[in-house]
């Protein structure tokens, strides 16, 4: 550990941690290093990542392309500027997104929440043209989730992350994407902007939705005149095996939003956006301070370019078979898993009892698992994470969902 990671250790006690907020309730080993796919705790005790600070530590910890990034960019001093002066590292990462994906433009910005009220704003800005101020709704689906801001919170179909803070953005409207004979009653042409749908609902309890499913919300936007926006926050940029999640469906949407694993560990977000709707954008219509500076892009840079490389896809494919397998036996003698829903290396394991008490066995046992609403277990390993490891982890699993 270094000089200055110790002395913080030494300076925190109880009641240092009960000087954060409270809007966690944080495990209790008290972390201070990585390396690979293991974080190790205060007293030395190793545990395996099976979380990968919720999907964001694609490339696990200490990656080398990821530190030589970082020094590269600070050697040049330039760790902010401002989106009033051009710096190239935000462009080149643009040109690679652009260049290995349906999009023509991006917007960086800081988070998966500020990606999702941008692409929301776009979104708006876009349809005011076609069908004036009442062609404004945003479209979310059933057992969404998009964030925690007041407009990513409104398209979050969670009634109790809600209830404490309306009035929320207005506009917003659900459609369950199980019964497409009640999506003509939500959407209309003369009043949807966009449908916002995650590939592979997260927070939601890891359910991928179908090909046919994805096909026919492509469908309803188009007769609507309504943009469809993916939220690949959580399942984008590799997780599922393929850069971009809706690469497998084949559905190609108007707008994407990133994050997690973007900047290998620093806040970035980014809306990645077709010219016909970046064209309506003008200079003016939205800022941020933050989003896009020199540091985080050039990391984001060398992470994007690990992450795009066919090879490390094939692999994650691979691994997320192999994984798929293992939870797929796991299942079948275990009483309380009803179901294991996923693809690539994000994985939900749905159980007929709360998750919780499964994942604190599981960290007592060395693994860090996290869960997806009350009764799934979540499992989102470092891309990079090994055969034999994900052994470790299953055996770990086996044990406490016995
Ligand atoms: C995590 C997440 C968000 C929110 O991202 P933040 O960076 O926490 O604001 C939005 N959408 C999805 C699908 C997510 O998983």
């Amino acid at each position: 550990m270094s000089t200055t990671a110790s002395t913080l250790l030494a300076s925190v006690d109880a009641s240092s941690f009960d000087a954060v907020l409270g809007t966690y309730r944080p495990a209790a080993p008290v972390f201070v290093r990585a390396e690979g796919v293991h974080v190790y705790d205060d007293a030395g005790t190793s545990y395996l990542d099976f979380v990968s600070g919720i999907g964001v530590n694609a490339l696990g910890y200490g990656d080398a392309g990821v530190h030589t990034a970082f020094e590269q960019a600070l050697s040049t001093g330039l760790i902010h500027l401002s989106n009033l002066y051009r710096t190239a590292p935000a462009a080149a990462l643009a040109q690679m997104l652009v260049d290995t994906s349906f999009a023509d433009r991006v917007f960086f910005c800081n988070s998966g929440a500020e990606a999702n009220e941008a692409a929301f704003k776009f979104a708006r800005r876009y349809a005011r043209i076609r069908g004036g101020e009442a062609k404004h709704e945003i479209v979310a689906l059933r057992n969404s989730f998009h964030g925690r801001l007041f407009g990513a919170l409104a398209a979050t179909d969670r009634a109790a992350m809600q209830a404490p803070f309306t009035p929320l953005m207005p506009g917003v409207r659900f459609l369950d994407p199980a019964d497409p004979s009640s999506w003509d009653a939500v959407l209309d042409s003369a009043r949807t902007a966009a449908i916002i749908v995650e590939p592979v609902q997260g927070e939601g309890g890891v359910q991928p939705l179908s090909r046919e499913t994805l096909v026919a919300l492509r469908r309803a936007a188009d007769a609507n005149d309504a943009l469809l926006i993916f939220d690949e926050v959580q399942c984008g940029l590799g997780r599922t095996g393929h850069l971009f999640a809706y690469e497998a469906s084949g559905v190609v949407p108007d707008m994407v939003t990133l994050a997690k694993p973007l900047a290998g560990g620093l806040p970035m977000g980014a809306v990645l956006l077709t010219e016909r709707v970046a064209e309506t954008i003008q200079p003016g219509d939205h800022a941020t301070t933050f989003g896009g500076g020199p540091l985080v892009a050039s990391v984001a840079a060398a992470v994007f370019a690990r992450l795009a490389d066919p090879a490390f896809l094939n692999d994650v494919r691979a691994r997320g078979e192999y994984l798929h397998a293992q939870l797929n036996e796991l299942a079948a003698e275990s009483q309380s898993v009803v179901a294991v829903r996923g693809s690539g290396l994000m994985w939900g394991i749905a159980l007929s009892a709360p998750a919780a008490p499964v994942v604190a066995a599981a960290l007592e046992r060395g693994l860090l698992i996290a869960t997806a609403g009350e009764r799934v277990v979540r499992l989102l390993p470092p891309l990079v994470i090994s055969e034999s490891d994900i052994d470790v982890a299953i055996a770990v699993l086996r044990e406490v969902l016995a």
